[in-house]
């Protein structure tokens, strides 16, 4: 089975409206053609909500742009908060939720994950569902573990008809993100041959070899060619180098291939 490679850029909390328009000036030109391009690897940005029209309107045929947070109601009393059909109003295609730094400084539960994950699904929005591991937890030999319970607690919120959509998944270990630390290819591969089989319980096998394992972590120009290799990583969910043009376009022509 052949998945299409995605990289999906995370901005966090970076640029101005007026940088946003700059990158995607460069971007698209040292991609070249984008529709050709992303008609082979999926290319998608989760973005600041103060440049959801920006990167909407500049980024590319064929580019997805992601929130990089949603809440699971669909409107109401949460201030702060943007909901799936604001997503949908903005123009957006999805969401990267359960973000380690969302957890981590926002307290997100794996309850919370699978609620956005669901309502996500049911407005048909992409969710890019992160998991990973803390440097304690791999060191304690609980990778396995910690992946199996995010990834379970979080489906055990998710509907039916929710379950019947396409979503993404993105292995990051916290130890990786924004460290310069990148897992080698084959410690990625482990857990997302892992990630695969709970895919396969959940999901039955067919099912399972359709669904986007991405892994995130220190991804750059220089280390993504081999970690794309591995059978079961099917693309990258980047941080500090999605900020680029140069090194995130080297990475999007790479998954080309
Ligand atoms: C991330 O924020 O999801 C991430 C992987 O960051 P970085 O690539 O900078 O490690």
């Amino acid at each position: 089975m052949s998945r299409n490679k995605l990289l999906a850029g995370n901005w966090k909390m970076h640029k101005t409206r007026a940088e946003a328009s700059e990158f995607f000036r460069s971007f698209t030109k040292l991609v070249g053609n984008m529709a050709d391009v992303t008609r082979s690897v999926e290319v998608a940005f989760g973005v600041p909500a103060t440049l959801f029209d920006v990167c909407v309107n500049a980024a590319g045929a064929g580019v997805k742009i992601l929130a990089q947070n949603v809440h699971y109601e669909k409107q109401g009393a949460f201030t702060g908060e943007l909901s799936t059909v604001m997503l949908q109003d903005a123009g957006l295609q999805g969401s990267i939720i359960g973000h380690s730094e969302r957890r981590q400084y926002f307290a997100e539960t794996d309850q919370a994950v699978g609620k956005k994950w669901n309502a996500l699904s049911l407005s048909s929005l992409l969710p890019v569902v992160c998991v990973g591991e803390t440097k304690a937890e791999r060191e304690a030999g609980e990778t396995n573990i910690v992946v199996k319970k995010q990834f379970e607690l979080a489906l055990a919120e998710v509907s039916a008809d929710a379950k019947a959509k396409d979503f993404v998944i993105a292995y990051e270990p916290v130890w990786a993100i924004g460290t310069g630390l990148t897992a080698t290819p084959e410690q990625a591969e482990e857990v997302h041959l892992m990630i695969r089989g709970l895919l396969t319980t959940h999901f039955g096998a067919a099912r399972a070899e359709t669904v986007r394992i991405l892994y995130g972590g220190s991804m750059s120009a220089a280390n993504c060619a081999e970690l794309l290799k591995k059978p079961n990583i099917d693309g990258g969910l980047v941080g500090g180098a999605s900020l680029k043009p140069e090194d995130f376009s080297k990475m999007v022509l790479t998954a080309k291939g």
